[in-house]
């Protein structure tokens, strides 16, 4: 018996037409996946790039002073950037559901008639039979005619569901706490092991990440695993490399 979770995704969406598919087609990823999936990749970020930091910066031969000065640097200015970033991007999908709404009930206001007709056209195009989608048509603008459009017409199904400062919060919080593993692992083990001891805890924690979001999409978690920890070591080998040319060139 399948789950309603393992159905394919409903031909209603499909069947709408072209135009109204992209009007809001880009919605935020905190929206689309879930908040869970939405942190675990804020703190995938935040461990790959500041690990890749301390990496490249291990490599240059530098002491481990330099190395935490650099890895902590790289953790503020990441969750500044995530913060900043995901500030604009939810405002600025906000900004335009709200123009859209206004639009909409401009719209509405002017011509009921029209916007009645339309209405009726979507459930149509969905599959419902002529009278029928005037029917339903009807009796949703009857209840809430701006919902209605908003929700069929439009695809914004929750009007206040974009929270730009929370969104902010959230992206900087997730980099921090992926981005601090890290630099604890620089700060408390040998001097000597630093590289190879933030690379190899950087890989297992970039690696139950990607099993925790796989986890929480549905997906298969080995395959995730590997993917991450596979690109993960290549981004890191990488920065390594380019740490000990520049370390060679500059001593
Ligand atoms: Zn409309």
């Amino acid at each position: 018996m399948a789950f309603p979770a393992c159905l394919p995704p409903r031909r209603a969406d499909l069947s709408r037409p072209a135009v109204m598919r992209l009007v809001h087609r880009e919605r935020h990823a905190v929206q689309r996946i879930g908040w869970l999936r939405a942190a675990v990749l804020g703190a995938n970020d935040g461990l790959v790039s500041t690990a890749s930091l301390i990496v490249g910066v291990a490599a240059a031969g530098v002491g481990r002073g330099e190395i935490l000065i650099a890895g902590l640097a790289g953790l503020v200015a990441g969750a500044m950037s995530m913060a900043a970033g995901e500030y604009v991007s939810v405002s600025s999908q906000a900004d335009a559901e709200k123009a859209d709404l206004e639009r909409e009930r401009g719209e509405l206001a002017a011509m009921p008639e029209a916007e009645l007709e339309e209405l009726a056209g979507i459930y149509a195009a969905r599959g419902l039979d002529h009278d029928l989608a005037m029917q339903v048509a009807q009796q949703l603008t009857a209840r809430d005619a701006l919902g209605a459009h908003a929700r069929d017409e439009l695809g914004i199904t929750d009007v206040a569901s974009a929270r730009p400062v929370q969104a902010a919060f959230v992206s900087a919080a997730t980099f921090s706490a992926g981005a601090a593993l890290p630099v604890l692992v620089a700060a408390a083990v040998p001097a000597a092991v630093v590289l190879p001891a933030v690379a190899l805890s950087a890989l297992v924690g970039l690696g139950a990440l990607g099993g925790l979001g796989a986890a929480a999409g549905g997906a298969a978690p080995l395959k995730a695993i590997l993917r991450v920890v596979f690109w993960s070591a290549a981004a890191m080998a990488v920065t390594a490399g380019v740490g000990r040319v520049f370390g060679v060139a500059v001593t």
